[in-house]
């Protein structure tokens, strides 16, 4: 998107200091669905997209498993755009030094369906502070559009039970609620 160009050479916080690459989506840019995570890990910021490492090849099987195509069903991208050092959670102050640029993305993909990844993903777009077990699953609305709580892939891999009750079972499960909505018209 020729609209994001200047997010390439964004110095707005201190994460710009140490980043390799400005990591700014991946998908298809007029899709439906939008999911926002938390920040680029080291793949990320060595290739410069989003969710490229083990936890984006998990989530690339979840959407795939619940009938999502992760190249022409969705568009992904982070709250902040540039890797925060040692993966660290980022920082109140570089939330919102990115948000407009994550606001000008929802404003360019025009999504109907906004799914967050992570607590952080929910921080910075809802406001709100909350434990992921009673906020996933959950629609939520958010200036007009729908939008639903998920784990983040990385929680997946930190709790790798294959339980129909475990975190990865009930990701699927939220996912093919999303893949369900997008049909509705
Ligand atoms: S994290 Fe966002 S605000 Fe900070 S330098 Fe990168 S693009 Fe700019």
């Amino acid at each position: 998107m020729s609209e994001l160009l200047d997010c390439e050479h964004c110095t707005a916080c201190d994460l710009a200091l140490t980043r390799q690459r400005v990591v700014i989506s991946r998908g298809a840019a007029m899709a439906p669905l939008m999911l926002i995570g938390e920040a680029p890990g080291a793949q990320e910021d060595a290739m410069g997209q989003p969710f490229v490492g083990r936890s984006g090849q998990l989530l690339d099987r979840l959407l795939l498993d619940a009938g999502l195509n992760p190249e022409q069903d969705l568009y992904i991208c982070n709250a902040v755009k540039c890797r925060p050092p040692q993966n660290r959670r980022p920082k109140r102050g570089e939330l919102t030094a990115c948000r407009p640029w994550l606001d000008r993305q929802i404003d360019l993909v025009d999504p109907r369906v906004i799914v967050l990844l992570g607590a952080t993903a929910v921080e910075s777009l809802l406001g709100i502070k909350g434990g992921m077990t009673q906020l996933r699953g959950q629609w939520l609305s958010w200036e007009g559009r729908v939008v639903m709580p998920i784990f983040h892939p990385s929680y997946l891999l930190r709790n790798p039970s294959r339980a129909a009750d475990a975190p990865t079972a009930l990701t699927l499960a939220d996912l093919r609620v999303v893949q369900q909505r997008l049909c509705e018209r």
